[in-house]
């Protein structure tokens, strides 16, 4: 049986596809979004949160930057529950070789017009006491920012639903058709487009995607309010984040409101169930108390983990499908997908309308990765 015509269907209610759908049905289009789970269950409820400007590459900057502004537009509106917090971010150095990238970055923000500020041996120790003696230095962003996630996709799907989207919860797409998407219960819903933005599950919807799940874990605390005043990182993040194939570990430890603090992180391939892997929890909490040392004096009341959504290239696919028109993609964000959620539903909407992108969208366009034909 089919069922009604919508102009776009969303596929996932995560952080992406809501956002997505909110920007829909602010166009007016008639949205229906399809959840297999809950809103914000999947890698949104995994993820730590931080919404943070990179440098990886200019494309990675690009995004990351408007979609920063976009959040800090949306800052007065979003709910209480949402726990915007401006704290900013250090990334902390532990030798010459480390310092020598904090200002390499330094002169790469401020050719963008983003501010940052180079901290010295002192000043990171004052800024925040608990990192341990000996470090050289640290570059402070203070533009980034924490916020929950799930709440985050909460807001944006009842931002859509204001604006007369329809919520199915608890039902899974099984195929994109060539007129909508038929469900795992038989049925059909035909739409004018479908968005796939189901995470790391969006390549078993649209097969020859190459978006495959990267597993981090994560530990929460109990509360410490003021452990730590900032997002703070080590340099290496960055080689942790961007070797493709190996295992690794990274120092990533975040305040939240609540006084807690969220530890982080691993990235791993090839590991497909979310079984807790305790061999890689223990390094990645080795990790952090080797910046941070009294961190082994704080209880931690929780560990789980998730799944990115990660690309060979490390950009996101956003934009239609190269074989399909109808087809649009808002996928393969992997550790950056909270940060720009906002401005992936922009360059999605934009494009679906045919108007000009806020910035150029050819890096994150679909049709790059299908040298080779790309079917159905
Ligand atoms: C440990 C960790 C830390 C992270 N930290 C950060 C961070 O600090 N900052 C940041 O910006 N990003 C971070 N990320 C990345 C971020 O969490 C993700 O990029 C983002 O949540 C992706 O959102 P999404 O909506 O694309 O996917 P998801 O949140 O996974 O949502 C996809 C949705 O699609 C649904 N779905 C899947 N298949 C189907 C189907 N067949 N039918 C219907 N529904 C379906 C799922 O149920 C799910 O709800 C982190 C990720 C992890 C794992």
């Amino acid at each position: 049986m089919t069922v009604k015509t919508y102009d776009a269907i969303v596929i996932g209610a995560g952080i992406v596809g809501s956002a997505c759908a909110a920007e829909c049905a602010r166009e007016g289009l008639s949205v229906a979004i399809l959840e297999a789970g809950i809103v914000g269950g999947g890698a949104t409820a995994a993820g730590m949160g931080h919404l943070v400007v990179m440098d990886d590459s200019e494309a990675q900057f690009a995004l990351t930057r408007y979609s920063q502004q976009l959040w800090d537009e949306l800052r007065d509106e979003l709910p209480h529950e949402v726990e915007h917090d401006a704290c900013g971010t250090i990334w902390v150095a532990v030798d010459d070789e480390e310092m020598a990238e904090v200002r390499r970055k330094e002169t790469f923000y401020a050719e963008r017009r983003v501010k940052t500020e180079i901290l010295d041996a002192q000043s990171l120790a004052e800024a925040e006491p608990n990192l341990r003696p000996g470090l050289v230095g640290g570059l402070r962003v203070p533009g980034d920012s924490v916020i929950y996630p799930p709440c985050a996709a909460q807001f944006f799907v009842d931002q859509a639903m204001a604006k007369g989207a329809k919520l199915f919860l608890g039902t899974a797409v099984e195929a994109i058709t060539s007129d909508g998407v038929r469900l795992r219960d038989g049925s059909s819903i035909s739409a004018g487009l479908v968005v796939n933005s189901a995470g790391s599950s969006s390549s078993a919807l649209t097969p020859g995607l190459e978006v495959k799940k990267r597993k981090g874990h994560l530990v929460i605390t109990d509360r410490y309010p003021n452990f730590v005043r900032h997002q703070l990182v080590e340099l290496g993040y960055l080689k942790s984040a961007h070797t493709l194939t190996a295992e690794s570990v990274a120092f990533n430890v975040q305040p939240r409101k609540t006084g807690q603090l969220l530890i982080g992180s691993s990235r791993q391939f090839g590991a497909d169930d979310s079984k807790v892997d305790t061999a890689i929890l223990t390094r990645m909490l080795d990790r952090a108390l080797e910046y941070l040392p009294g961190l082994g004096k704080l209880s931690s009341l929780r560990a789980w983990t998730g799944f990115r959504a990660a690309t060979p290239d490390k950009l996101p696919l956003i934009g239609p499908h190269p074989e399909h028109e109808r087809l649009h993609l808002a996928t393969g964000h992997e550790g950056l997908g909270i940060t720009t959620s906002l401005a992936t539903a922009k360059l999605v909407v934009a494009q679906i309308m045919n108007r000009e992108t806020a910035i150029p969208v050819a890096p994150y366009l679909p049709a790059r990765m299908t040298r080779e034909p790309v079917h159905g």
